[in-house]
């Protein structure tokens, strides 16, 4: 049998994602990738085309999507991977996002206008289109109006936390997501657990109340994980039985290092998270 490549954490222009869809599954088959779930910000408009196309490619695929949470005023992103994409309460939770995401643009263009950046809402929603307005079409409008000689500078100067841009926002709360994920008969899956900073007892706090509200499993592999976050995430994520994902979180062709399906493989001391995808 040919080994499986899994990569279960990638966004399209549903999101914020530089490629439509259908052209990031032929992506991910050209690296040879068996197993794709795309997980788009808070939204499951991709899906149809994506899975249409896997169909046409061979490739199994897994609707998901990744979640904007709010945890003791912490923001963090879980991921929901083999979620019915047409469940009612879930796509009314991504409806309810979406507005936070559209008042939340407006009060970032506002600070950027205070900052003489002008012009910056009706850029980010003519390059977003139909799909979610992220701080990475603000990033993209900085870079193309030159404020800013790359996307990591536009966060650096304006729109990380504590930057002058930088709108802090309540999204979901954990626990209203997990409810979301799991009608959706998904599995909720915590997203590049070492990307948020926390120390190990905030992680602890952290990780318990996941767990309380259903979660499952924790992404032990991204893309740019190094051997050490890979250990920590381990360590974690054993210690509270959870299941281990892998997932590039795969953006655009331009980001030279970060690849659809190139990924260390799960160490073999934790059960996959695709163990549970029966059906
Ligand atoms: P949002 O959910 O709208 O706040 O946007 C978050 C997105 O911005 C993430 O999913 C990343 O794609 C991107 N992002 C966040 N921080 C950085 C950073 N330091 N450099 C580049 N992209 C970033
Ligand atoms: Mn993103
Ligand atoms: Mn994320
Ligand atoms: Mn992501």
């Amino acid at each position: 049998m040919t080994p499986r490549i899994y990569d279960l954490h990638c966004h399209s222009t549903a999101s914020d994602g530089a490629l439509p869809p259908a052209e990031l599954v032929l992506r991910a088959k050209k690296n040879g990738v068996t197993d794709l779930a795309l997980t788009d910000h808070d939204t499951v408009a991709g899906i149809n085309i994506a899975q249409e196309t896997a169909a046409q490619q061979a490739i199994n695929f897994i609707p998901g999507i990744e979640l904007s949470c709010t945890w003791n005023k912490k923001t963090f992103h879980i991921l929901g991977l083999n979620i019915n994409p047409t469940n009612a309460e879930l796509i009314a939770g991504t409806q309810g996002l979406q507005q936070i995401r559209l008042q939340r643009a407006q009060k970032i263009a506002a600070k950027l206008e205070k900052q003489k950046i002008s012009g910056a809402l009706e850029a980010v929603q003519l390059s977003a289109g139909t799909g979610m307005v992220t701080r990475t079409h603000f990033a993209d409008f900085l870079l193309k109006n030159k404020h800013v000689d790359s996307l990591q500078e536009a966060f650096n100067r304006y729109l990380g936390q504590s930057k002058p841009a930088f709108v802090s926002t309540e999204w979901a709360p954990l626990e209203q997501a997990l409810t979301w994920i799991n009608q959706a008969g998904g599995v909720a899956v915590v997203a590049h657990p070492m990307r948020y900073k926390l120390t190990a007892s905030w992680m602890r706090r952290f990780l318990s109340a996941f767990k309380d509200c259903g979660g499952l499993g924790m992404e032990i592999i991204t893309a740019r994980s190094n051997p050490d976050e890979i250990r920590r995430a381990l360590l974690f994520a054993k210690q509270f039985e959870l299941y281990g994902s892998v997932g590039s979180d795969f953006h655009s062709p331009q980001n030279q290092w970060v690849e659809l399906g190139r990924l260390a493989p799960l160490p073999i001391n934790i059960r996959p998270i695709w163990q549970l995808f029966t059906n």
